[in-house]
């Protein structure tokens, strides 16, 4: 019997978990890993700069047969089913598992293109060899978080630039303002405003100059679908659109990670949410349809951090601002326990718990794992309270 060929472009964590689902799972697969990148784990890049090497070990995948190889994918022939690819010219797929991931967005503003992104490896590289000292941080989300914290760790001085307020996404206001003030107290510089231009020393922020030798944007990402899109397959907006198993509008090709769209496990719509997790749990959906599954694992929000070593920040699903925005009537309960500072969100008229997120001085052990069960299988807030021994 011929083998399956499956070919996976991009070797992100989202590339790697499908390589290595589709080599386990389907015993008859002929799996090619084709990524243009170093190997490394990205949510890591921020140990570069203490000298700690973050590369992924791989050699489970090669002596299970994986082949992988550093090339970059070009174009994809729908009709021949092949994979064009720059060294290693034609590759024929049966399926093809697009894991391209995504880049950091310039600011859509005059002299934008001379920010620098911090994503991978190299970012950091760059950081310890030219040693900016003033450096300015646009945006307020974990990853801008990462570059303050690896900018102070090097002894350079940070300024982050902040529109609306931290993590404004997954934080309840009053935890941004908690974190902002953590952060403050470590060294960590904040200038709110919105950004209008920028300049070879700095950005223009409202009326007034904020003076760096270096701008990082971490204002958000652009997919990089451009060999999906020429390929005819269904964007939604620039991401590759699939369905809840990750599969594309062409039934022979998956997207999977920051190159497409996922969908709430809340609300089942469709959504980005741009998480190594969601890349992880979506290879696996992929190569289980490739399998002939109709199952799908849910894709959650749920991300957690640590900065300095003592500021734990922890966010799943949605905060009460971003709930309403989505058609809930939502309520909080705050809980005050020890050093942690948390609130979970519910949707007053049903009790159903929608979004918790919190900040502590340490990590939350099982915790979190406990409160997005909870989450997923739609319980009531009642009942959380209770497994908490908290009461209603
Ligand atoms: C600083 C930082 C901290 C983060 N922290 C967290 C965290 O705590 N938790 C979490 O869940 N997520 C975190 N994330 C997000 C997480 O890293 C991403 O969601 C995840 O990397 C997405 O994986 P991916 O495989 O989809 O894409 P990527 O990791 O972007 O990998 C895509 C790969 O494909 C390659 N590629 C692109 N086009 C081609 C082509 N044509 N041919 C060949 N190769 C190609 C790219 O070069 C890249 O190597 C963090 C991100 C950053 C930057």
């Amino acid at each position: 019997m011929c083998p399956l060929n499956i070919v996976v472009v991009g070797s992100g964590i989202g590339g790697v978990a499908a390589a290595w689902d589709a080599v386990r799972f389907i015993p008859d697969a002929k799996v090619r890993l084709i990524g243009d990148e170093d190997i490394y784990v990205r949510h890591k890049i921020r140990y570069v700069a203490h000298g700690l090497d973050i590369s992924l070990d791989t050699s489970h995948l090669e002596s299970n047969g994986v082949e992988i190889t550093r090339d970059r994918a070009i174009k994809i022939d729908r009709t021949n089913k092949t994979l064009l690819t720059e060294k290693s010219g034609e590759i024929p797929y049966d399926y093809l598992i697009l894991a391209t991931g995504a880049e950091p967005s310039k600011p859509p503003v005059p002299g934008g293109e001379l920010a620098r992104g911090f994503r991978r490896k190299e970012d950091v590289e760059y950081l310890l060899a030219e040693r900016p000292q003033e450096v300015a941080i646009i945006g307020a989300s974990y990853v801008a978080l990462h570059a303050a914290q690896t900018c102070k760790d090097l002894g350079l001085l940070p300024y982050v630039i902040v529109r609306s307020r931290l993590i404004r996404k997954s934080l309840e206001p009053e935890l941004s303002e908690e974190l902002e003030k953590r952060l403050k107290e470590r060294g960590i510089e904040f200038v709110h405003g919105k950004i209008k231009s920028l300049e070879q020393d700095g950005p223009v922020v409202d009326d007034g100059k904020v003076r760096a030798d270096l701008t990082i944007s971490a204002t958000g990402v652009k997919p990089n679908s451009e060999i999906a899109k020429k390929a005819g397959l269904e964007l939604w907006w620039d991401n590759v659109k699939v369905d809840k198993q990750g599969r594309t509008s062409d039934p022979r090709i998956f997207a999977i990670g920051d190159v497409s769209n996922c969908y709430d496990p809340i609300t089942g719509r469709i959504d980005y949410f741009g998480l190594g997790t969601v890349a992880t749990i979506m290879a696996y959906n992929s190569v289980n349809a490739i399998k002939g599954s109709k199952a799908a694992l849910k894709t959650p929000r749920y991300q957690k951090d640590v900065f300095f070593r003592d500021i734990y920040v922890r966010s799943i699903g949605f905060t009460s601002p971003e709930a309403e925005k989505a058609g809930f009537s939502p309520n909080r309960k705050k809980i005050e326990e020890g050093d942690e500072i948390a609130y979970i969100v519910y949707d007053e008229p049903t009790g159903r718990v929608i979004g918790y997120s919190a900040l502590s001085k340490r990590d939350s052990g099982e915790k979190d794992l406990l409160i997005l069960r909870t989450i997923l299988r739609g319980a009531k807030i009642s009942e959380v309270l209770e497994s908490m021994g908290l009461g209603a």
